[in-house]
């Protein structure tokens, strides 16, 4: 019988490292494929504990590590450590890497699977030479995913730090954790993307529906977002409540608010300009020259006299925040921060120049990540010949001050 943690006994094991919330059929595919490939004789699955690039809620720590198991159990060469949900303080790969080498033979090679969108950022990680020179990596992709970020990643890795990272397609990935929590959300089935026991054990708990608030309405808001939404839009105004709750988190802001806004801050976006020039009217929204030659622009003051009229919002920071979302302007409240951020930030959102600074500055001072996020808006939309908001003007204006004078 094979038995846990035998770890001296191996000659080849994987890590497979992610935050798995939830753990669905895909994360398990990967592994199995990447076991049978690479001839691995143990695959760990290593739940993230207090991820240094974010804030888990604690609470989920333990649903995240028992899903794993649950997902994990009916394969025998599978198991899961809990060595980073234990892990006090922040959690970093380079440390499992070096418990584990302290685990197992000289011999022992150790691979490292994860998402390749999480390994392009290796070189933000912690000690990557070292952790490079330790184990091997690969790097699991979704269908459609475009390699070559990552191949010239790979290649400055390669040369610098004679990296070794390889690939391997996994058709099952096009499920996602995000969508996962989306469906559950939106009250949509998650049969088959997830094993039985992990849907049961969502349900049961209630995962993802009572996140942050008790509140059904919580629900409600979803489904109507769900009709008035494309399915990307809906996606990412999940992922901009989520990183809105971890900023809020961060700066001792309210968790509820900052989800509450994260949601309603696009709810006029897919509406056409036709639509929005009607709607403004209909919800006495005053449209300046400017917003009515960009109608698209005017869907952040819609989206708030929406909120309130429509979605029953009567809080006026949320209000606010969600008016003040696209532009900006000086003195924002700390919501009206964290929506601005969280809309740049969410992880759904695609490259782009910059993202990556307003993404490290967003949880070390927001003041400067809102600063940072203005100045490159307006340089992008002149270089679009766009018309810049005179709020987004005064507001940059105001935090360059500010921030000079800290
Ligand atoms: P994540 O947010 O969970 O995922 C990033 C992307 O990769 C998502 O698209 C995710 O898809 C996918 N993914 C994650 N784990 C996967 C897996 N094992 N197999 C297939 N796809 C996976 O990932 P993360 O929190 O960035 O962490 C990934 C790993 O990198 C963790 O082990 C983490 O500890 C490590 N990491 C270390 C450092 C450091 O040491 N400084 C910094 C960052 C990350 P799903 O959402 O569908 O899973």
């Amino acid at each position: 019988m094979k038995q846990l943690s035998q770890y001296k006994n191996y000659k080849k094991i994987a890590v497979m490292g992610g935050t798995f919330n939830a753990i669905h059929m895909g994360h398990r595919v990967a592994a199995e494929a990447v076991r049978q490939e690479l001839d691995i004789e143990r695959v760990i699955f290593i739940p993230t504990g207090n991820a240094p690039h974010k804030e888990n809620d604690p609470m989920y720590n333990e649903h995240r590590y028992l899903m794993t198991v649950l997902a994990t159990v009916t394969n025998p060469d599978f198991e899961v450590s809990r060595m980073e949900i234990d892990r006090t303080g922040k959690s970093y790969t380079i440390d499992t890497i070096k418990e584990l080498r302290r685990k197992c033979s000289k011999e022992c090679e150790i691979y490292f699977i994860t998402g390749a969108d999480a390994i392009e950022q290796i070189l933000t990680w912690k000690d990557p030479d070292e952790l490079l020179s330790m184990c091997r990596f690969v790097a699991v992709t979704r269908p459609g995913y475009n390699r070559t970020k990552l191949e010239k990643a790979i290649d400055t890795l390669k040369q610098k730090y004679k990296g070794n990272i390889e690939f391997l397609e996994v058709p099952a990935l096009s499920i996602s954790s995000t969508d996962i929590r989306n469906r559950v959300i939106a009250d949509k089935t998650i049969k088959y993307l997830v094993p039985e026991t992990v849907e049961n054990y969502i349900l049961k708990f209630g995962l993802y529906t009572t996140e942050y608030s008790q509140a059904p309405y919580i629900n409600d808001i979803n489904k109507r977002l769900h009709n008035v939404l494309t399915p990307k839009r809906f996606r990412h105004t999940q992922g901009v409540a989520e990183e809105a709750v971890r900023l809020a988190q961060r700066y001792n802001g309210d968790i509820d608010k900052a989800y509450l806004a994260g949601l309603l801050h696009d709810c006029a976006k897919c509406y056409t300009d036709e639509e929005k020039l009607r709607m403004c009217e209909e919800y006495n929204v005053p449209l300046d020259k400017i917003l009515k030659k960009q109608p698209d622009l005017a869907h952040s003051f819609l989206g708030a006299a929406l909120a309130k009229a429509e979605y029953g919002i009567k809080d006026e920071d949320i209000i606010n925040a969600i008016c003040y979302h696209t532009t900006g302007r000086a003195d924002m409240s700390l919501l009206e921060k964290i929506i601005y951020i969280a809309d740049y930030i969410e992880p759904n959102r695609e490259s782009f120049p910059g993202l990556e600074k307003i993404r490290e500055l967003a949880y070390t001072d927001i003041d400067k990540a809102v600063e940072y996020a203005l100045h490159n808006t307006i340089d992008y939309n002149k270089e679009k010949n766009r018309i810049i908001h005179p709020l987004s003007i005064t507001a940059l204006e105001y935090y360059r001050e500010e921030n000079n004078e800290k």
